[in-house]
């Protein structure tokens, strides 16, 4: 087991060193955009305090605490979108396609007959993302 590096992409965002287009928070979740969305209204939602690199390595209790938040968000994309369906995804360690190093899960609205992007697409605009994240945040 590597050890958690406190200066990966979402621990920066977490310090407020790095902005995200902001979607839910409370004490244990923060949930924002990915900018670099698989389809629209992709969002992440990631623990606030854990320590872990990915979910294989979260306390169970941890763990527990998170998933309701995933859910919260996950029906509020679905709804703010009018999908058909929402996909929830994570991956641990490189080989699944993990590539950020703190837990996280992909929120992903899907449509009926709209393919999936590729996991590394390009960086989404900015207004854009700040409009999904509004859509998602009236939704909640
Ligand atoms: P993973 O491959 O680790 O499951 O997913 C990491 C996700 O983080 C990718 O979908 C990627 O687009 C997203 N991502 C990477 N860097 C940033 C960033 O700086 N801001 C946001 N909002 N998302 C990011």
């Amino acid at each position: 087991m590597s050890a958690y590096d406190d200066d990966n992409i979402f621990a920066k965002i977490l310090r407020g060193e790095i902005p995200c287009h902001k979607v839910y928070e409370d004490d244990v979740a923060l949930a924002f955009m990915d900018v670099m969305p698989q389809g629209e209204g992709h969002t992440l939602v990631i623990p606030k305090k854990s320590k872990a690199r990915n979910v294989l390595e979260m306390e169970p209790d941890e763990l527990a605490a998170l998933m309701p938040r995933v859910q919260k968000v996950a029906k509020a994309a679905k709804a703010a979108f009018g999908a058909d369906g929402v996909m929830l995804i994570q991956y641990n360690e490189p080989a699944a396609g993990q590539t950020v190093f703190h837990p996280h899960f992909h929120v992903i609205p899907r449509f009926a007959d709209v393919p999936l992007k590729p996991h590394s697409g390009k960086m989404a605009d900015g207004e854009l993302l700040k409009a999904h994240a509004a859509k998602i945040v009236a939704a909640l």
